[in-house]
C-alpha cells in the first residue's frame, strides 16, 4: 500500500470519529515524535485541551516570529503555568533575519506580496521546516470553513510542502460555532483578542480586527487580495 492509499484508508476509517479520537490515534502510533503547531488561537486551544485530557506526550511548538502581540506572550505564560505544559518555541534564524532586514527594512511586508511572503518564511516557514525535520506527524488546528484554500483539506494528509510527513488536522470539519460551543463548554481560556474583534492570531503588524460579517481570516494581512496564507499550509 503506498501513502496516499494508507491515507484514504485512515481517513474512511476516521470519517465520523471525534477529533479525540483521531488525536489519540496520532498519540498512541507516534507519541514524541508527533508535535502539534499551536498558535494560541481558540482552534488551538481545543486540540490543547484534548492533548491535555488523554494526557498525551506530544511536543506543543509555537512559532515565535518576533512580531507577535504582546497579548500573545502573556496567555502563553498563563497557559503554560495553569495548564503545566513547557511550550517548544522556535525562533527565526538570526542571520537570515538580520540580513533581510538589513536588505528590505523591518516593515518590508506592507511594500509587495513578494516581500510579505519573504519576511513570512524567514520568520515562520524556515524553522517550522527545520524542526519539522525527522518528526512523523504535525498537528494542526486548520478548519475546512475558514477559507477557500482549505475547503478540500482532509483529516490525515501527506505533507510534501514541510519535508514529507504526516499532518493531521483533526477538527477540519468544525464549523466556528463547534469551536465556540467546546470552548464555552469546557470553560476553555480565549486569547483576550477575540474580545477586542480579532478572529485569527498571528503577528502584530499583519492581523487586525475584523467587522461583522467579514471573513474569518480577513484580519490577515488586510491590505493583500487573494489568498491569505504565509506558506505553512501549502498542499504541494
Ligand atoms: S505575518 Fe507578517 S510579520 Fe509575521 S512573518 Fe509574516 S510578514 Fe512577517
Amino acid at each position: 500500500m503506498d501513502t496516499e492509499q494508507e491515507l484514504d484508508h485512515i481517513n474512511r476509517r476516521f470519517q465520523n470519529s471525534d477529533p479525540l479520537d483521531r488525536i489519540q490515534y496520532v498519540s498512541d502510533l507516534y507519541g514524541s515524535k508527533a508535535v502539534f503547531a499551536c498558535s494560541f488561537q481558540k482552534e488551538d486551544m481545543v486540540i490543547l485541551h484534548m492533548l491535555k485530557s488523554i494526557n498525551s506526550k506530544i511536543n506543543v511548538f509555537i512559532l515565535d516570529t518576533g512580531r507577535l502581540h504582546e497579548e500573545t506572550y502573556s496567555f502563553m505564560d498563563m497557559i503554560s503555568e495553569e495548564w503545566g505544559i513547557n511550550f517548544t518555541v522556535l525562533y527565526p534564524d538570526a542571520e537570515s533575519l538580520s540580513d533581510l532586514i538589513s536588505r528590505r527594512g523591518i516593515n518590508l511586508f506592507y511594500r509587495s506580496k513578494e516581500e510579505r511572503h519573504m519576511c513570512c518564511k524567514i520568520r515562520k516557514v524556515d524553522p517550522l521546516r527545520k524542526y519539522l525535520a525527522g518528526k512523523s506527524a504535525w498537528i494542526t488546528g486548520i478548519r475546512r470553513s475558514q477559507t477557500g484554500a482549505r475547503e478540500d483539506s482532509q483529516a490525515f494528509e501527506w505533507d510534501h510542502a514541510n519535508g514529507g510527513l504526516m499532518k493531521v488536522n483533526p477538527i477540519i470539519e468544525w464549523k466556528r460555532e463547534t469551536v465556540d460551543s467546546y470552548i464555552q463548554s469546557n470553560k476553555i481560556p480565549v486569547h483576550p483578542l477575540y474580545s477586542m474583534g480579532y478572529m485569527s492570531i498571528g503577528c502584530a503588524p499583519c492581523t487586525r480586527a475584523v467587522s461583522t460579517g467579514e471573513d474569518e481570516r480577513a484580519g490577515r494581512w488586510w491590505w493583500e487580495s487573494g489568498l491569505k496564507e504565509c506558506g505553512i499550509h501549502l498542499r504541494r
